[in-house]
């Protein structure tokens, strides 16, 4: 064994809003811990644009709270260090953390890795990412004003982006493969009520076509009649779910079938110290107060749990 090696009483994997809520619970207790992301801390906010749900917040931008988390964060003398985590393992009585950057060690862990979008799997779809292909409605909108886009999905995701892109550019086509959508019934009205929105409900996408300056139209079938039809535009924005990101968790076997994971009314999953929050958690509602509600238990349970130790 390495007598020189650094065992952090606490590993926080992620900086999303559960993570950077756990970061500042566990300083405020004064618990020695590490925090890393692989990108820009705030998660899924840095992509969101508007948020109104959120106590105390009725109309900022994703990015806005993000900074805000992290500047509350930073001012509690935290640094978020960047970090690709690959694995983690046990190691006697604390975690092995394999990263980019090299092993991290810990007596207990938080996941807090939330979800990536999940992609369509049709032809031109990888082809086109980056040339019309687009996860970011919000992001890449402003780049088709005079533009038809497509925007596939019928969930929150799907239906946020685009009322939001429905104010920007020229025609929104909607291919949904259901009749329902998951999304707030709200949302559904505000977006019913755009001029420039055209349904396609029933439908998916079969291939993506493009030229030397990226997407040019898209195929989509009706899964009813079985009919066939080509949209002409110049984006794809797929909504379609996302998935947990644990590949890094197969040493523990504490996921469902769908790759999210389970843990206890403590946070805690079935390894002892190993906690788990937010959206990469097998759970009824992912938003950003259930997120931080899952940081404050995690951080005040993982503290238990070193003490014990
Ligand atoms: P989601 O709710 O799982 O919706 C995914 C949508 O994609 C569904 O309409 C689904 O159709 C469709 N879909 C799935 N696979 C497909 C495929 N291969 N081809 C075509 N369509 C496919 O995912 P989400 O919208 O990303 O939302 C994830 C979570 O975050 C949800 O809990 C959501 O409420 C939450 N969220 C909340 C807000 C908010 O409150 N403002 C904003 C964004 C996200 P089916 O309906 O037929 O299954």
């Amino acid at each position: 064994m390495n007598e020189n090696k650094v065992i952090h009483p606490v590993l926080i994997v992620g900086a999303g809003p559960a993570g950077m809520t756990a970061a500042i619970y566990l300083a405020r207790a004064n618990v020695k811990f590490k925090i890393v992301d692989k990108y820009a801390p705030g998660g899924k906010m840095n992509i969101t644009q508007l948020i109104e749900n959120y106590p105390g917040v009725t109309n900022m931008t994703g990015p806005d709270l993000a900074f805000k988390m992290f500047e509350q964060v930073r001012e509690l003398g935290v640094e978020i260090d960047y970090a690709d985590v690959q694995k983690i393992r046990k190691d006697e009585d604390h975690f092995v953390v394999t990263s980019d950057e090299g092993e991290i060690f810990a007596k207990a862990v938080i996941i807090a890795t939330g979800t990536q979008e999940r992609k369509l799997r049709i032809p031109g779809e990888a082809k086109y990412t980056g040339r019309g292909v687009s996860y970011c409605a919000v992001c890449d909108g402003n780049l088709y004003k005079n533009d038809a886009i497509v925007i596939i999905g019928g969930g929150n995701s799907a239906i946020e982006e685009a009322v939001f892109v429905a104010k920007i550019v020229k025609e929104i086509h909607i291919v949904h493969r259901n009749e329902n959508f998951r999304a707030d019934d709200s949302l559904i009205e505000e977006l019913r009520n755009s001029p420039n929105v055209k349904f396609h409900l029933n439908a998916i996408p079969t291939e993506i076509f493009g030229d030397q300056n990226g997407v040019t139209s898209i195929g989509i079938k009706n899964i009813v009649d079985g009919s066939e039809e080509t949209l002409n535009v110049k984006a794809v924005f797929p909504f379609v779910g996302s998935d947990a990101v644990t590949d890094f968790l197969s040493e523990f076997d504490v996921r469902d079938e769908k790759g999210f994971v389970l843990v206890d009314h403590e946070m805690m999953t079935n390894v002892p110290g190993l906690f788990s929050i937010g959206d990469v958690n097998k759970k009824v509602l992912r938003q950003i107060v259930t997120a931080t509600n899952d940081g404050a238990i995690a951080a005040l349970a993982a503290n238990r749990y070193i003490k014990k130790k």
